[in-house]
């Protein structure tokens, strides 16, 4: 029998289990594989509050106008909280992030839109530009979906002074498939990295600051961003990736160590397909495994398999939307002609991306009637209903804040 079992590897469950291992627990994460770590841009967004706005107040404002969003069920104080754990693990494992919820910084995308983010690691932070920068960016033919010359081009119609080239891919002893994880295994290699810097001092020019595919090495970028700084001159940052997302698997490694060292333990590839429970209390979930089925006996489980994206939920084309761990009564639009809104970019979002599990207060999933459906249960990130984080840009730290809060109130559970 486990204390605890979460399911999830994303940023939610991933959150939750060290808030379960931190308060004494020892959780058991099980994964049907990767979470969104291994796609997101590495950047915490809290809300996309732009022109300057102050993220704080925004969301204090917007938990005020909507109690059913799960920022609300949370509060402001434990979203900083979770914020600041957060910050204070990356800091520790020597992966720092810098922002504040003042005021978003708006960093370079790979196709050279400036996009909002709270808090991004240091290896991203001379992406928030300032007045007089010029910039070059550059990558590599080698790498797929990086394409210098593009981003240049985009950031200059948006009046920032940017030019792009592709550097030569130095030599390498073994031909590889050229993906973003590979690149971050060469840039862990000291030849590698001289070859680069020099090919960047010489191509600067009057360049003040050059910006690289997010791909400068697994095991200490910032330190691979102060070394291209000394050789070639410029201050150096990195831009998010089209998926593969080496500062999103940074994060997640991170997490692994924090959780195991306090006494957690992650099983990724393990599917829950089945669920035993008695009356409100959930006993058992099963997990797929070579030939059988596991079974997993748990105290508490905390629920945080993502939404749509994450296979948390699934839907037909008969408009049927349901939950894939547990079988929780979902809310969602009734009829499928209902889950978009007219316009892409609608200014409410899409209906169907606020679909989700609807919670109480300590995140324990409710019915339709409002009762609660399992005491032991808590859910947590882009499964929970009532948030729309495309539209509100706050994934990650929607997914941080709930994970947090979910896990310290499954740790109180007495029975
Ligand atoms: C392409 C992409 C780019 C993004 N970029 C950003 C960004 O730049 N900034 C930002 O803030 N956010 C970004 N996000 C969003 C963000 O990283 C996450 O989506 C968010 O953190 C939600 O996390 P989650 O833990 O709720 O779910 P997910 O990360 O989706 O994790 C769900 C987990 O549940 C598991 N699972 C699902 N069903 C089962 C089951 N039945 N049994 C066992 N396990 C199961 C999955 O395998 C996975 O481990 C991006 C997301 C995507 C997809």
């Amino acid at each position: 029998m486990r204390d605890t079992i979460v399911i999830g590897a994303g940023l939610a469950g991933l959150m939750g289990a060290l808030a379960l291992a931190e308060a004494g627990q020892r959780p058991l994460v099980l994964a049907k594989g990767q979470g969104a770590t291994h796609w997101t841009g590495g950047t915490v967004d809290v809300w996309g509050a732009t022109d300057g706005a102050n993220v704080r107040e925004v969301v204090a404002q917007m938990i005020a106008a909507h109690p059913e969003h799960p920022y609300a069920r949370v509060g402001m104080v434990g979203i900083e909280a979770a914020l600041d754990r957060f910050r204070a693990l990356v800091e520790t494992a020597g992966y720092p992030y810098v922002g504040s919820l003042e005021r978003n910084m708006l960093v370079p995308t790979a196709a050279g839109a400036l996009r909002p983010a709270a808090f991004v690691p240091t290896t991203m932070a001379a992406g928030a530009l300032k007045a007089g920068e010029r910039l070059l960016i550059a990558g590599f033919r080698e790498l797929r979906d990086f394409f210098p010359p593009l981003i240049a081009a985009n950031l200059r119609d948006q009046r920032i002074t940017a030019r792009g080239i592709y550097l030569n891919l130095p030599p390498i002893k073994r031909r590889l498939d050229f993906n973003t994880r590979n690149f971050a295994d060469l840039f862990d290699d000291a030849a590698f990295r001289q070859d680069v810097g020099e090919q960047l001092r010489a191509a600067r020019s009057t360049a003040t600051r050059i910006g690289l595919p997010a791909v400068l090495g697994l095991r200490d970028a910032p330190a691979v961003v102060q070394e291209l700084q000394a050789i070639s001159g410029a201050q150096i940052f990195e831009i998010p990736t089209l998926p593969a997302s080496v500062p999103g698997m940074r994060l997640f490694n991170i997490f692994k160590v924090a959780i195991e060292q306090a006494g957690g333990r992650m099983q990724i590839g393990s599917e829950v397909v089945r669920t035993v429970g008695s009356g409100d209390w959930l006993t058992t979930v099963y997990s797929t495994a070579a030939a059988r089925q596991q079974e997993h006996r748990g105290q508490r489980f905390l629920l945080a398999t993502g939404g749509i994206a994450g296979g948390g939920i699934r839907t037909d084309y008969t408009g049927t939307v349901w939950e894939t761990a547990l079988g929780l009564p979902l809310k969602a639009p009734e009829a499928r002609a209902a889950w978009f809104a007219p316009q892409f970019l609608h200014e409410n979002g899409h209906p169907i991306f606020r679909a989700g599990v609807v919670t109480d207060a300590c995140l324990r999933p409710l019915d339709a009637q409002g009762q609660v459906v399992y005491q032991n249960v808590a859910v947590a990130g882009s499964l929970l209903a009532d948030a729309d984080p495309i539209y509100e840009r706050c994934y990650s730290g929607l997914a941080l804040a709930t994970g947090w809060h979910a896990g310290q109130m499954l740790a109180m559970l007495e029975r």
